[in-house]
């Protein structure tokens, strides 16, 4: 395996372009395990994790800019970003994979249990793609296409993803068979943002892609609505309930060694209830 190792991004783009055979390398936390097991054995490989243009995490006029080479462990460090994406990054693997992993990485794989994503999808969050040719941004619910599937064509690499900051009140939860180092059962991101009026509901391991509760989302807003918005004020346990019902109806689940499609709907709603009467407070 030829084996590069780039040290701006303009070098890994144009190996990237010169390469067809070739597959970048981040954390190496996804793509040295499918090596590992004989299931994928790229021929050429550009390492991009000695990319300073790809660490930045700022946030400017109030969007923040996470770049794709941002890992778990540097989420959880500092305090700019998102209170959801930081949750999330706190349930991703081991300190070993938290030092490693990248959010670049997690968009590479796309895996519907990608614990970053449904956070990506709840803050309504663009995906920053990067060729020799220029710049595209798409909003993320358009990149990714199915189960590791996504428009990312093979001479782009992922440089960043953005998002407008949405305050304090969001929350992700994960449910799994065990306490730390589990891929999500089932997984939601939930977002109160009082400046735009907006909450968002995404939801992870429910389905071939990551997918927003878009009927949940205006009911959660219409509560926002009644309750007042940075009121914090906790709905009744029946509004919570038909709330936790409107984002288990938007699950496409499947029965699997992880869990049943019935056990993924009721522990998408029971989220979904315990995230937003969470998210209220925070408001
Ligand atoms: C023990 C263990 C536990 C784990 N636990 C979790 C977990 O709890 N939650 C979770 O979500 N994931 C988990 N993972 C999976 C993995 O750690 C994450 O998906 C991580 O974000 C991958 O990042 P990486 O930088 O290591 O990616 P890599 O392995 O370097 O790359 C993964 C894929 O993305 C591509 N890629 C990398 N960077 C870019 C880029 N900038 N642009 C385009 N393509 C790119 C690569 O070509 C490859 O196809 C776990 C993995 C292991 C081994």
């Amino acid at each position: 395996m030829d084996v590069e190792i780039a040290r701006t991004l303009d070098g890994a783009l144009a190996y990237l372009a010169s390469r067809p055979d070739a597959e970048p390398i981040a954390g190496g936390t996804d793509l040295m395990v499918e090596m590992n097991f004989g299931r994928h054995r790229p021929k050429a490989v550009v390492a991009i994790d000695r990319i300073d243009e790809l660490r930045e995490l700022l946030v400017a006029h109030g969007r923040v800019r996470m770049s794709a080479g941002v890992t778990y462990a540097r989420m959880l460090r500092e305090e700019i970003g998102s209170p959801a994406m930081r949750q999330a990054a706190r349930t991703v693997g081991s300190p070993q994979i938290r030092n490693a992993g990248t959010i670049g990485g997690n968009l590479g794989t796309c895996s519907p249990a990608g614990d970053t994503l449904p956070v990506l999808a709840a803050l309504d969050a663009s995906v920053v793609l990067r060729s020799a040719s220029g710049d595209r941004r798409v909003p993320f619910t358009q990149y990714m296409t199915g189960p590791k599937k996504t428009i990312r064509r093979h001479d782009e690499l992922v440089v960043a993803v953005e998002w407008n900051d949405a305050g304090d009140a969001q929350v992700f939860m994960k449910a799994g068979t065990r306490n730390a180092m589990v891929i999500a059962v089932a997984s939601l991101a939930l977002v109160v943002d009082g400046r735009r009026s907006r909450v968002g509901i995404a939801l992870g391991s429910s389905g071939p892609t990551i997918i927003r509760a878009t009927e949940a989302e205006r009911f959660g807003e219409g509560l926002m609505d009644e309750t007042g918005w940075g009121r914090r004020r906790v709905p009744s346990d029946a509004a919570l309930a038909e709330l936790g019902s409107r984002v288990a109806a938007a699950a496409r689940p499947i029965d699997d060694v992880r869990g049943t499609a019935a056990y993924r709907r009721h522990v998408l709603s029971v989220m979904a209830r315990r995230a937003f009467a969470r998210a209220v407070l925070l408001a």
